[in-house]
Parts: C-alpha cells; sequence; structure tokens
C-alpha cells in the first residue's frame, strides 16, 4: 500500500490550494453576506478545469481521478463550503448523472457546457414529504406523445435558482416507492418550471449557496430528456448519491482544516496568563484532537475515492467516509471555537462560519441516521422487513 500522491494529484492540490487563497479566501465574507457568489468567480474556476473536474476530456472535462477530484474538493471546501456545495452539485450530482446514465447525445449536448462551466446543473430528489424517505417522491412524470408531462414540487435543492439544467426525479403515474421512477433533465426556462423560493441568507450555513423549492405544473419536457433507464431511476439516484457523498466527505475534511488551521494560529498568538495559550496542555489536547481526526476523516475519504477509481463498489466505504467525516467536522469546529474564545462565537473570526458550515455535513445527501443504516446493513444484512 503505497499512501504516497502522484506527480499529478499533487499538482492538483498545489493548483487548488492557491487558487482557494486567491480567489476565495480574501472575498468569502462578502459573498457569504450578500447571498451569492459572483458568476464571474465560477468562469476563472471553470477556467482551471474544476467545474468538469471528474469528467473525461472528450466531454470537455479535466478527467482527473477521484483521488484527485477528492484532494481539489477538500481544498475549495477550505475556502469556502457554500462554493463547494455547487461544485460538488455541478460533478458529482450533474455531471455524474450523464456520465453514468447519459446517452452519447445527451453527454455531447448536456455533458460538455456542464463540464465546460458554460452551464450549471442541480440535482432534484427531494420533496417536502419525501427526504430521507426518498421512495415517497410524489412528483410525476406521465409520457403523453413524445413528451413527459411532470407535476409536482422539489425541496432544498442546491443551486436551484442557477442551475441551466435540472435533473428531476419523477415518478410514472399508479407507480408506488422504488418502482416507476425515472430522471429527467428540465432545462431552466421550460414553461411549468418555476423556482418558487430561494433561500440564501437566512439558512443557517451555507449562505452564498442558492437553497431552492422548485415547482413543476404541466411542464413539458421532451421524450429524449429522460436520462437513463425508464423505470430505473431508484438504482440511478443511489448510485449517484454514492458519488455525491463522496465530495462531502471530502468537503469535511476541508472545512475541518480551515478550522484546525485558524485554531493553531490564534493559540499560537492569543496570550493569557503571560504565555500563549497554546502553551496549555488542555489546549493543545483539543488541536492533537483534531490533527487526529481529521487525518482519519481524510484517509476514510481517499480510500472510497480510491476504491471509485478501481471501479469496485465503495457504498459502505463512502458512507463511512460521510458520516464520519460530519461528525468529526462538528467536532472540530466546536473545538475552534473553543480555542477563539468568546471571540469565536463574536462572528469577527471565521470559526464561526465554519461552525456553521459543517452542521449541513450530516444533513444533505443523507442524513447521519441514513448513512448508518447504510453501513449496518452493509455489515449485518438487510433487515427482515424492508
Ligand atoms: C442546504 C440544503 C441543501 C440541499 N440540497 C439538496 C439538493 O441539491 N438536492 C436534493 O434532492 N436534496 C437536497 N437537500 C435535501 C436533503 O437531502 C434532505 O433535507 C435530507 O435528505 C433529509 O430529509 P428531510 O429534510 O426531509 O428530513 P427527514 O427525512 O424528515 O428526517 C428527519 C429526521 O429523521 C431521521 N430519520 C428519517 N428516517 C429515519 C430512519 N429510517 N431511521 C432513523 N432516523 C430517520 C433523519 O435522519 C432526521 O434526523 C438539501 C437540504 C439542505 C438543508
Amino acid at each position: 500500500m503505497d499512501f504516497r500522491l502522484t506527480e499529478e494529484q499533487r499538482l492538483v492540490q498545489e493548483t487548488a490550494r492557491d487558487f482557494v487563497d486567491r480567489e476565495i479566501v480574501p472575498h468569502v465574507r462578502e459573498w457569504e453576506a450578500k447571498g451569492e457568489v459572483p458568476k464571474a468567480f465560477y468562469a476563472k474556476m471553470a477556467g482551471l478545469g474544476f467545474l468538469g473536474a471528474p469528467v473525461p476530456p472528450e466531454y470537455g472535462g479535466a478527467g482527473m481521478d477521484y483521488v484527485s477530484f477528492a484532494l481539489l474538493i477538500e481544498e475549495i471546501s477550505r475556502g469556502s463550503s457554500s462554493v463547494r456545495t455547487t461544485v460538488s452539485v455541478q460533478t458529482s450530482l450533474s455531471e455524474s448523472t450523464l456520465m453514468l446514465f447519459g446517452s452519447e447525445e445527451q453527454k455531447k449536448e448536456w455533458l460538455v457546457p456542464l463540464a465546460k462551466g458554460k452551464r450549471f446543473g442541480a440535482w432534484a430528489l427531494t420533496e417536502p414529504e419525501a427526504g430521507s424517505d426518498a421512495a415517497n417522491l410524489a412528483t410525476t412524470a406521465t409520457l403523453r406523445g413524445d413528451e413527459w408531462i411532470l407535476n409536482g414540487a422539489k425541496r432544498f435543492i442546491s443551486n436551484g435558482s442557477l442551475a441551466d439544467y435540472v435533473f428531476v426525479y419523477a415518478r410514472e403515474p399508479g407507480t408506488q416507492r422504488h418502482e416507476g421512477l425515472s430522471c429527467f433533465m428540465v432545462p431552466k426556462g421550460t414553461p411549468g418550471f418555476s423556482v418558487t423560493k430561494v433561500e440564501t441568507t437566512t439558512k443557517l450555513g451555507l449562505r452564498a449557496s442558492p437553497t431552492a423549492d422548485l415547482a413543476f405544473e404541466d411542464c413539458h419536457v421532451l421524450k429524449g430528456n429522460l436520462v437513463g433507464k425508464r423505470g430505473g431511476g431508484w438504482d440511478q439516484a443511489m448510485r449517484t448519491l454514492n458519488n455525491g457523498r463522496l465530495g462531502i466527505a471530502a468537503g469535511a475534511v476541508g472545512v475541518a482544516r480551515a478550522a484546525l488551521e485558524a485554531a493553531v494560529k490564534y493559540a499560537q498568538q492569543r496570550k493569557a496568563f503571560n504565555r500563549p495559550i497554546g502553551d496549555f496542555q488542555l489546549i493543545r489536547e483539543m488541536i492533537a484532537e483534531s490533527a487526529m481526526e481529521i487525518d482519519a476523516a481524510r484517509l476514510l475519504t481517499l480510500r472510497a475515492a480510491h476504491m471509485r477509481d478501481l471501479g469496485v463498489d465503495n457504498t459502505k466505504e463512502v458512507s463511512m467516509a460521510k458520516l464520519f467525516g460530519a461528525q468529526m467536522a462538528m467536532r472540530v469546529c466546536d473545538r475552534a471555537i473553543q480555542v477563539h474564545g468568546g471571540y469565536g462565537f463574536s462572528g469577527d473570526f471565521d470559526v464561526e462560519r465554519y461552525f456553521r458550515d459543517a452542521r449541513i455535513l450530516g444533513l444533505y445527501e443523507g442524513t447521519n441516521e441514513i448513512q448508518k443504516l447504510i453501513i449496518a446493513e452493509k455489515v449485518l444484512g438487510p433487515t427482515a422487513k424492508k
């Protein structure tokens, strides 16, 4: 087993680190306050191939392996969890959908502009009555002639108001649970498709990431906008989420690293009782625990990414990396605030934002509880009653 990064992986990491320090860190507070990230910033990111990182070059992407992708997402998350969310949804969910299930024609038409960052994607599974229980989704898709007609509502969709292409999960009328689900690409501006609510600065965290509710009222899309197999939507969604969760696991490492770096800097500068607080053993313990936990989360993440590169099933390992990462990030960000004392609570220091942003990691793309169910099923086998 070789834990060293390849030359190429190190280059991705260094390029991303430098980009984040120059293009994200100086602006992130302003973006969070305004509730948006300027499109001009994403154009710069696209120039480096980051918006199509894992997409093969023949479809306009950077062709990175998943270990490089995880390192890239870690760096982006160190700068901004909002930007990381947009990039994750663009790459791990939207582009993944096309890479895994899209036809050649769909890849040429939609994947190329997504990978080049000329278009944005969103991925819509969750509904008001279907979150963890996604198989309860009620949005319908009815085939009439050459068109599918969509009716229903989606909740909490990241990039929902930004996206040019929304990948929407819907079921054929009369079907239930895991049956009859399919994925449809709905372009922005399609009559009957509207963004009903956009949450930005009122959220606990991710304040520069547009989270939107979507509505479909007799929304007609062409037959050719079905992505993947008719009725195969459940398996498609689960396989896509496997890629998405890898991005979140890497994101957890990034935000936690930012919190630890801030805590270390503060511990070296702040004095109490005539000494830097970093001299106190109780502070040193917090730093040591955080450093260890971040490393453990990164190793879990890179193992899951490596398995993805090998093409072996990594469902359990991805869920472990996401679950451990989400829990770890909360602990590390909490300690970082503790090291900052009252200043950590004040909003004048970034640790306050890291703490708020870390909270989403255990909620979206499967809560911590859902990851535990997935892991337990892999370890113990399915429960008697499904
Ligand atoms: C900022 C943000 C961005 C998001 N982006 C997207 C997006 O881009 N696309 C998308 O489709 N969705 C998105 N979501 C939705 C997100 O994935 C869901 O909120 C999440 O899956 C949880 O669903 P829920 O909110 O309905 O909670 P619920 O499913 O109602 O869960 C409530 C609680 O019950 C627990 N619970 C539920 N079932 C079980 C069980 N069987 N055993 C034990 N505990 C259980 C949960 O773990 C949780 O603690 C986003 C959400 C947020 C907040």
